[in-house]
């Protein structure tokens, strides 16, 4: 396009690529995950966990399911969340729980983010409620289309310019589709998030529940604009148990780290969020 419109590019293209390729053998190998403080690992965490209590009612051989979207929230699938099963296409979520529903006797929870709900999450939820379909659909509102780089939705309030706009609002959107669970919840708030979840699995008919918490990214963003300080949590090597690893193997925020046998967290990637204390055995 740059080419045939005769016109100069924002950035240097060439250089960045020389740069990425300079850069990318220093870096140490991992598999991508989630930021520290995505509100992602908390709502998945508490969707995992309200899925496999109702799931045991259902009879000891049975799994919850999550049809998972596009977006972020899709690195889920990656151990130690292992919360997606099936990505296939934007709204495809919602779309492979309303099938599995009229087949499957389980916990079916389907999640994707609010920007793609907006874009192709509100004709299947139409289709649930019409045909009667008993699921459950999560949205990770974090008003934000953050992976591929902060483009505004419906629902950040602001147009492609900058200008501000009439925000929707994902609940208004489940409401008028004619859910009738529809509950916001702030997934930082682990138990709270999880009871809610399992009150929306075990709802008889689709259910919707907005787990709302800017994206970190965002959040820290706004801090620095306000001259806020980050203060990150650290674990108290007197209570802590160094055989646990609960934080690690229950949420795997990369800010938590093994060094010479101990469990820390790196305070430069601490964001503070606080959910690895919740879940913490020791109280460390
Ligand atoms: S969950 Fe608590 S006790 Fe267990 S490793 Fe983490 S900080 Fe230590
Ligand atoms: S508070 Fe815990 S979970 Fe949150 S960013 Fe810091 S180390 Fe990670």
């Amino acid at each position: 396009i740059i080419r045939l419109t005769n016109t100069k590019p924002p950035v240097n293209f060439n250089k960045l690529d020389r740069l990425s390729e300079e850069t990318a053998p220093l870096l140490p190998w991992r598999p991508p995950t989630l930021c520290p403080g995505c509100a992602h690992r908390a709502s998945l965490y508490a969707i995992k966990a309200a899925s496999q209590r109702v799931a045991r009612d259902y009879g000891k051989h049975t799994e919850p399911i999550y049809p998972g979207d596009i977006g972020c929230y899709t690195l889920g699938y990656l151990p130690p969340l292992e919360a997606v099963d099936t990505t296939i296409c934007m709204g495809a979520s919602i779309g492979i729980a309303n099938g599995l529903a009229h087949v499957v006797k389980a916990p079916i929870v389907a999640h994707l983010g609010d920007s793609t709900f907006f874009h192709a999450g509100i004709p299947p939820l139409i289709n649930a409620v019409y045909n009667k379909a008993n699921i459950t659909v999560a949205i990770l509102d974090n008003s934000a289309t953050a992976m591929t780089g902060f483009q505004p939705h419906p629902g950040t309030g602001y147009v492609a310019t900058g200008e501000e706009t009439t925000p929707v609002k994902a609940e208004d959107i489940a409401k008028a589709c004619g859910v009738k669970f529809v509950e916001v919840i702030d997934p930082f708030d682990l138990k709270k998030a999880t009871d809610t979840v399992e009150r929306a699995i075990r709802f008889d008919g689709p259910s919707v529940i907005v787990f709302r918490r800017l994206c970190a990214i965002m959040e820290q963003r706004e801090k620095r604009k306000r001259g806020e300080k980050t203060v990150p949590y650290y674990i108290d090597q007197d209570k802590c148990n160094v055989k646990c690893d609960a934080c690690i193997k229950l949420l795997g925020c990369p800010a938590i780290i093994k060094e010479n046998g101990k469990t820390i967290i790196d305070s430069s990637l601490c964001t503070g969020c606080g959910i690895c204390a919740q879940v913490c055995p020791y109280n460390a």
